[in-house]
């Protein structure tokens, strides 16, 4: 197939993420990507600064992990999860207990992001059943919030850009506290909690779970919030005997500047949700991390069992690649190169501070973020990052990159240099 052929058919047959199938937007066929760089079928090279959706963070088609994937496929690709185990799943499992806040020692494997949100939030509804409080049964979470695409993770997104409407009467109605407003580099504002202490004052008796993205919320508005207030909701759901699920599919493995943006706060939620970054970007796999007590209430009481139990549960391609990415992230200097990008992304974004348009420029960490002051216009936008030899995917108001942390300065520098320029050129909507 030549690559217009291959264009053609996709236009006419293939749904992409949030696409629409009459007036659908530029595509890129890509060809091959190695490191920070992304290959399209006509020769030209991209610097990738979306990690894909955070997920490649050591970059693409790295030695270690593409050895670690085809070591295992020659031993063993799949074997059901119901009755068998495997050294891929133990070792997988070893190491995110051993990295992650203590209380969590328990490990379900779910296949995608989405549906360890969906499992967490079955755990800590099941959790209050097994402990004779079934009347808690509610999730109270925050605005600005995404936690994934399936029905009871829309039902915690953020109302507006979730789009609740259309599904209305169908989604499960939960409570929203207002967003953060209290920014991460802020001094702490005392009443930003308000909004979420009345809620959940008044509502405990009803709710199971509090669920919330730490610290960074990602695809509901890229804000960072102050971590005081994550110190305020573990304290008040212990106070009202309500669970806190984090949600860091998007934060977990360093992102954020730790390797769990809880650790920010200092804090350990009950359930923890990891994905995206785990396997290093190679495939699927996501995980929710509880604790102990979680997993013996739930397993006392009726039906026994935590009923919930994918096909393609702890799959071992995605466990092998998962761990020796993970384990390839702990021994290397991230801290370093986190930082590196941060600085980086500080310096170089900079400039479109005081472009027309632009709203608010912010970095934490390895995310870097211009948020504009209407929609920016894809049609137009997107091939003009592609023309720059840059890959960079924005939505709505925002503009936002989180490179692979293997990125080097000089590419880094493109990739900004990049969106400045194209963001002087753009004309708003
Ligand atoms: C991406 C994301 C999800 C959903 O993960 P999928 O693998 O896309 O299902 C859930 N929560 C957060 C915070 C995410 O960033």
């Amino acid at each position: 197939m030549t690559t217009d052929e291959l264009l053609a058919y996709d236009r006419q047959h293939i749904w992409h993420p949030y696409s629409s199938i009459s007036s659908p937007l530029s595509m890129y066929a890509v060809e091959s990507a190695s490191g920070v760089r992304i290959r399209l079928c006509d020769g030209r090279e991209l610097i990738d600064g979306m990690a894909s959706w955070w997920s490649v963070i050591h970059g693409y088609n790295h030695p270690v992990l593409t050895a670690a994937l085809k070591e295992q496929a020659e031993k063993l690709s799949h074997v059901m999860f119901g009755g068998f185990t495997h050294q891929p799943a133990v070792n997988l499992a070893r190491t995110l207990v051993e990295i992650t806040p203590d209380p969590l020692d328990l490990v379900f494997f779910a296949d995608s992001g989405s549906v360890a949100v969906e499992v967490a939030m079955k755990m800590a509804m099941q959790y209050f059943h097994g402990a004779g409080k079934a009347e808690k049964k509610r999730f109270l979470t925050i605005r600005s919030g995404y936690h994934g695409d399936v029905f009871h993770c829309m039902s915690v997104c953020d109302p507006v850009t979730g789009m609740h409407q259309i599904f209305n009467g169908v989604l499960p109605e939960y409570h929203f506290a207002d967003r953060p407003e209290c920014c991460f580099h802020d001094e702490w504002d005392k009443n930003d909690i308000c909004s979420f202490e009345k809620l959940i004052d008044e509502h405990h008796a009803s709710l199971c779970a509090v669920i919330l993205e730490p610290i960074v919320q990602g695809a509901g508005g890229m804000r960072f919030y102050h971590p005081q207030y994550l110190k305020n909701v573990r304290k008040l759901c212990d106070h009202y005997d309500v669970l806190l699920i984090a949600d860091e599919i998007a934060t977990g493995f360093g992102r954020s500047g730790k390797l769990f943006a809880c650790e920010h706060a200092g804090i350990a939620p009950d359930l923890l949700c990891v994905g995206k970054a785990l396997t290093g970007g190679y495939l699927s796999l996501a995980a929710v991390l509880v604790t102990r007590e979680i997993g013996e209430i739930i397993s006392k009481a009726e039906p026994g069992v935590f009923m919930h139990g994918p096909t393609f549960m702890a799959n071992p391609l995605a466990c092998a690649v998962a761990n020796a990415s993970v384990t390839l992230l702990i021994e290397s200097n991230w801290q370093e190169r986190i930082s590196q990008l941060e600085q980086g992304l500080r310096v170089g974004l900079a400039p479109c501070k005081v472009l027309k348009g632009v709203a608010d420029v912010r970095v934490l960490a390895g995310i870097g973020v211009v948020e504009m002051t209407a929609p920016v216009n894809m049609k137009h936008i997107q091939p003009a990052f592609v023309d720059k030899g840059v890959w960079v995917r924005p939505f709505g108001h925002l503009v936002y990159v989180m490179p692979p942390y293997c990125m080097g300065m000089d590419d880094l520098a493109v990739l900004t240099g990049a969106i400045c320029e194209v963001l002087e050129e753009a004309q708003p909507l």
